[in-house]
């Protein structure tokens, strides 16, 4: 099939999927020669259909009732289940990370769409003790109405679903702009949702660059509230663009999540953790390990074992089953990331494994795993978010130093501690600026039950998933109820 035999996926506004602006082409990272998906863009006009579909839904789907809301979510998860392989292996050719983890991703979403299908049915609200005689109290959690969903390519159907499913969970309908980078990823989560019986105008998608649509989408009067997940710059430029109209706000931004390796830790355990931190999903997760603050008297061990298993990853085309590294998502984050060797190069910096020149061959957007050693932390490398597969190792000569260096960038996002000693976990996780800390494991990881977010300039400073979810996705309504005097 030719690049205009393949068919244009459409925008989903009012319950159909229209034509739109112009056309996205999407090319697979690992063989940008390969067209994997044609989407429609929107123009602004399309923007505002979307939220006119979006308001003018509001009123029905908030008068649903909650057990029937999550009905229509689990039918959804039911569908995603029975295509977990089939989108897991689309997720894989357009955002390039391995078989494994595109079916893990798309495994993981449906568990989250199940969890908040039947946060749905959950209590919402507190009877509350009146001074009043006859007078009964009660607060409860009504929605905000219609929410902007903005989402990076990353986790092109998880993160996706961990904002959407909540909103719709509790009352409120979306106007979604997916990822230009993972469109057809968007398209899939879109379908299964309005398969399952979704209203139309309840979920609206537009798809477009930024620099296209990004005012039309964050500029409707009628945004009640906007989630973002993505970089701490946009997220920041969003924020100020929409918090003067009284915009309800949540950001979950970028990390330099820290792993702290101390003198008694299992050298295995440790390894192996910050080997999948740093390197699994090619470094591409806000969650990922970039900097490993080791103590004097497991360093060596440590460098030289992380050194042989870096070197041994097999990097390549993430369709085959071998491959445990695929390619960066675009040539320009490939390009970004490069950027970073070369300033690592410039700060002297000492390169232990990885490196420019050490890229398999091929079109495709591929950076070797790098690890540096003895890394300033104060430098350029030590400070910034890289955004892919590279490591740099920091010597420490205590826990206190580990903590200090830990806390010393503008990041909070996931730290983690590698010892034996409970007392040291302790004073770790009392220490430690970070939204999510791990005790012995790698520093991603997230469950839908349970809250997710950032301190510092990795979030606004709310959290998502699990309960915290009510907390942003609704208001509270309190209710006084005095019965008439006769
Ligand atoms: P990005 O900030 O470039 O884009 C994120 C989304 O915002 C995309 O959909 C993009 O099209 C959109 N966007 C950009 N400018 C916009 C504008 N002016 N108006 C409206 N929308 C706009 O981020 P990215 O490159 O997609 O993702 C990578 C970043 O995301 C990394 O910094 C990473 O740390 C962060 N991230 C954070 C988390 C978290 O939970 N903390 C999770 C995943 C990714």
């Amino acid at each position: 099939m030719t690049a205009t035999e393949t068919p244009v996926h459409g925008l989903l506004i009012d319950g159909e999927w229209r034509q739109g602006a112009g056309v996205l082409e999407r090319r697979n990272p690992a063989r940008p020669s390969e067209l994997v998906a044609r989407v429609a863009t929107a123009g602004p006009d399309d923007v505002r259909a979307a939220y006119d579909a979006a308001a003018a839904a509001a009123p029905g789907w908030r008068r649903t009732p909650p057990p029937k809301r999550g009905e229509i979510l689990f039918a959804a998860a039911a569908l995603l289940a029975q295509r977990v392989d089939a989108i897991g292996e689309e997720l894989s050719r357009e955002e390039g990370k391995t078989l494994a983890e595109g079916r893990g991703e798309v495994a993981r979403a449906v568990q989250i769409l199940r969890w908040f299908a039947g946060e749905a049915s959950q209590p919402l609200g507190d009877v509350l003790p009146s001074a009043g005689a006859t007078t009964f109290v009660w607060s409860e959690r009504a929605p905000l109405g219609v929410v902007c969903v903005i989402t990076p390519w990353n986790f092109p159907v998880a993160i996706p679903i961990w904002k959407i499913a909540p909103a719709l969970a509790f009352g409120n309908t979306v106007v979604w702009k997916p990822s230009e980078l993972t469109p057809l990823c968007a398209v899939r989560v879109a379908q299964v949702l309005t398969e399952a019986g979704l209203p139309p105008g309840v979920l609206n998608v537009v798809h477009g660059l930024p620099s296209e649509i990004g005012d039309a989408v964050t500029g409707d009067e009628r945004i009640a509230a906007l989630t973002f997940t993505g970089s701490t710059a946009t997220g920041r430029r969003i924020q100020r663009a929409v918090v003067g109209r009284g915009v309800k706000v949540q950001l979950e931004l970028g990390g330099k999540n820290p792993v702290i390796v101390l003198d008694d830790a299992d050298l295995e355990q440790a390894v192996e953790q910050t080997l999948r931190g740093a390197m699994m999903s090619s470094g591409q997760k806000c969650t990922a390990t970039s900097r490993a603050l080791v103590l004097p008297g497991i360093r060596d061990a440590f460098a030289q074992r992380l050194i042989d298993r870096v070197g041994a990853l097999r990097v390549g085309d993430p369709l085959l089953e071998r491959t445990q590294i695929g390619p960066l998502v675009s040539e320009g984050q490939r390009d970004r990331v490069v950027s970073y060797l070369d300033v690592a190069a410039q700060e002297g910096h000492e390169l232990a494994v990885g490196g420019r020149d050490a890229a398999p061959d091929g079109d495709g957007w591929f950076v070797a795993p790098t690890v540096y050693r003895d890394v300033d932390p104060a430098s350029r490398l030590g400070q910034e978010e890289v955004f892919g597969p590279v490591l740099g190792l920091i010597a420490v000569d205590s826990l206190e130093q580990a903590v200090e260096v830990a806390n010393g960038t503008q990041y909070g996002l996931s730290a983690s501690i590698f010892t034996r000693d409970i007392a040291r976990a302790f004073a770790f996780v009392r220490e430690v600026e970070a939204g999510m800390v791990h005790v012995n494991s790698e520093t991603a990881g997230a469950e839908p039950q349970v809250p997710f977010g950032g301190s510092k300039a990795s979030s606004s400073g709310s959290r998502e998933q699990g309960k915290a979810a009510v907390a942003f996705f609704t208001e509270t309504k309190t209710v006084y109820l005095d019965m008439p005097s006769s």
